[in-house]
């Protein structure tokens, strides 16, 4: 899966005899959405770069990152990874867009949980990848139980609208996933199959003992207000005694739909904006070659660390040599961000749970960087 210009470009250096050490960088010129990025897809670039004679330093998986901001250096001899270079940044490209879509998805929903049920839209090879992806970036859950396996966490879903077309009745279909599942997964009733809303939403509160929330899917074809028809289900589950039944919204949401349903909405299952989302265009530019920095136009030479603040979140670029830069707000020392995740081929990055990722993911705030 190489270009094959880079191809090309080792057998000229090899047949010409050339072997220069070079010091690369990844970065991108923009994140798409003008959104903070979300760093991830480090696992896949560890498993590619191992065994090379390589050095690679790299911002944490889940770390937010903006414009310019060096994501991960190389350092090594150009012939021996260059044709890595094609498949490298499809791991990170794709991986970061979705986990950046995810936390915008995620804030849009201002703490709900939301759920990444995104991966019909894909080719299933690269599902966990996705899913991987969102829930670094803010998921609470994913639909898929190899992926949801993978993260160690349980995965969401109960009915499709094929079971209650399959038993003509929507409360049938709930009756026997409460009787089957019930106790062990939350009891959630489809209610937009056959009827209104509201009325099946009110059947299936009334003839199923635990439920736990009706789901709302209506597509946009039959020109629903979404927004009116989960008040009016809330209203009338209120009004009838149902106040602890909750009301999950899917169907094409995304974060300009979400907004608005959060007055009643109390979760979100969400597929293809997320599973589709835009890709970061990381860009791997040498920097430095046989220790003197050197860049193409358009680029600053030499290696750059990035520096963030651990208190306030204040960031700078520097230069690679610089040892200390302080928070001119805190006036503490920042923390270098770059570290080292492989030594000579050998990977010496900690060994992180997705949860753990996710976590560090959601606690940071993004400032605007500068370069000193
Ligand atoms: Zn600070």
């Amino acid at each position: 899966m190489t270009d094959v210009y880079f191809e090309r470009t080792k057998e000229i250096l090899e047949r010409k005899d050339i072997d220069k050490r070079v010091k690369m960088e990844i970065r991108t010129k923009s994140v798409p959405g003008d959104a903070p990025g979300v760093f991830t897809g480090l696992d896949e670039v560890l498993d590619l770069l191992k065994g090379t004679d390589t050095s690679v330093w790299s911002l944490p998986e889940g770390s937010l990152f903006a414009p310019y901001d060096p994501v991960m250096t190389i350092e090594g001899y150009y012939r021996e990874f260059s044709t890595l270079e094609t498949p490298l940044l499809g791991f990170l490209c794709q991986a970061s867009g979705i986990a950046t879509k995810a936390r915008v998805v995620k804030d849009a929903a201002a703490g709900k949980p939301v759920f990444h049920f995104g991966s019909r839209r894909m080719h299933p090879a690269i599902s966990p990848m996705i899913g991987r992806s969102a829930y670094i970036g803010g998921c609470d859950g994913v639909a898929v139980s190899k992926t949801a396996k993978m993260l160690g966490t349980d995965p969401v879903g109960t009915i499709p609208h094929a079971l209650i077309l399959l038993l003509e009745d929507s409360t049938t279909a709930t009756g026997m996933f409460e009787e089957i599942f019930g106790g062990s997964v939350d009891t959630v009733a489809l209610v937009d199959t056959f009827g209104d809303e509201k009325f099946e939403a009110l059947e299936n509160a009334d003839l199923i003992e635990g439920l736990n929330a009706v789901r709302l899917d209506t597509p946009s074809s039959r020109r629903g207000d979404m927004l009116q028809i989960a008040k009016e289900v809330r209203w009338e589950l209120d009004l009838h005694g149902f106040a602890d039944v909750k009301i999950f919204i899917s169907g094409g949401l995304d974060e300009e739909s979400i907004p608005s349903l959060n007055e009643v909405a109390d979760a979100y299952g969400v597929g293809t904006s997320i599973s589709n989302s835009p890709v970061v265009d990381y860009s791997l530019d040498i920097v430095e070659i046989d220790g003197e920095p050197t860049a193409k136009r358009g680029k600053c030479s030499g290696a750059k660390q990035l520096f963030v603040c651990d208190s306030c979140g204040e960031r700078r670029i520097a230069s690679w040599e610089v040892e200390e830069v302080s928070c001119p707000r805190c006036e503490k020392s920042m923390d270098k961000k770059l570290v080292k995740v492989i030594e000579e081929g050998e990977v010496i990055a900690a060994d992180r749970e997705p949860k753990e990722i996710r976590d560090y993911s959601l606690n940071q705030t993004l400032t605007t960087p500068k370069t000193t």
